[in-house]
């Protein structure tokens, strides 16, 4: 069987970054299942695998156009420490979730001084290359169900 829109597919992989550490990895947690064609992974990847079989392996470079974005500084701001409920405890490194116009977004704090808590709303991986070692374990039909809802259903999708 090979990878097309509408497959659930499981894969094994590794995710490191240009200076070879790894970002993330299945190791430890058992194969990712995602359903291939509806952008559950980023582009750069999906595309890799397309018409790929189970036990294939292959090594992709995803450059950030293709994976999570090119890094904007329009999207680090500093905020007036007053906006925090407790802005004693905050540390460099800490993350938030805010509500924006766009949805939910994740920041980061990266800077404090005495009035202002600066905070990044990159995605922690814009602007990285993602080099992926990846094997596919597993590739079978998607039900009607989970064509529907683009997501997997089963023991490593949606629970519902
Ligand atoms: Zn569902």
């Amino acid at each position: 069987m090979q990878i097309s829109a509408n497959m659930v597919v499981s894969i094994d992989y590794t995710l490191t970054d240009d200076q070879g550490t790894v970002i993330d990895s299945s190791e430890g947690r058992g194969p990712l299942a995602y359903l291939h064609g509806c952008n559950n992974i980023i582009p750069g990847l999906e595309n890799a695998l397309e018409g790929k079989s189970t036990g294939d392996s292959l090594q992709v470079k995803v450059l950030p156009a293709e994976g999570y974005g090119e890094r904007s500084d329009d999207l680090t701001q500093a905020v007036p420490k007053e906006m925090f409920e407790e802005s004693d405890s905050i540390q460099v490194g800490m993350q938030f979730q805010t509500m924006t116009d766009s949805g939910p977004q994740v920041v980061t704090v990266i800077a404090i001084d005495d009035e202002h808590v600066t905070v990044d709303g990159n995605h922690p991986l814009a602007g990285e290359n993602l080099n992926f070692d990846v094997t596919i374990v597993e590739i079978r039909q998607a039900s009607a169900e989970e064509i529907e809802h683009g997501h997997v259903h089963g023991p490593d999708g949606h629970d519902h």
